[in-house]
């Protein structure tokens, strides 16, 4: 076993990757990959109802990440916010916006009661 403050030999790590070969893998191990995959290919992808947060991420994830703001051209704590709140994955419904302008544009539209917190 591996001990600590001990490093492997390299036949050690080569008989244990050798091992590993053809080693029959459990359905654990399958989930677990599963889970690994990402976006829209994870089975594990929700369709029907993701959380709000969820939807930034994706969005994130796909067009990168938001660093102007369109309205006051800042690029501090940019976020992309989308128009009409639809939440559609179609790129010119949304547009960057710093934490502040887009609190004040969300709020305008009576789509946020309090203010963003900081943690989200
Ligand atoms: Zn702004």
């Amino acid at each position: 076993m591996f001990r600590r403050g001990k490093k492997q030999s390299k036949e050690v790590i080569e008989n244990r990757v050798l091992k590993l070969i053809g080693q029959k893998r459990s359905d654990a191990y399958k989930q677990r990959m599963s889970f690994m995959r990402l976006g829209d290919k994870n089975p594990a992808w929700n369709f029907i109802n993701p959380h709000i947060k969820t939807i930034h991420r994706r969005f994130r994830n796909k067009y990168g990440k938001a660093v102007l703001c369109g309205h006051c051209g800042s690029t501090v704590n940019v976020e992309w916010s989308n128009k009409n709140h639809a939440y559609d994955f179609v790129r010119k419904d949304w547009r960057q916006l710093c934490r502040s302008c887009h609190n004040k544009y969300d709020y305008d539209k009576n789509k946020r009661t309090k203010p963003y917190s900081k943690k989200g």
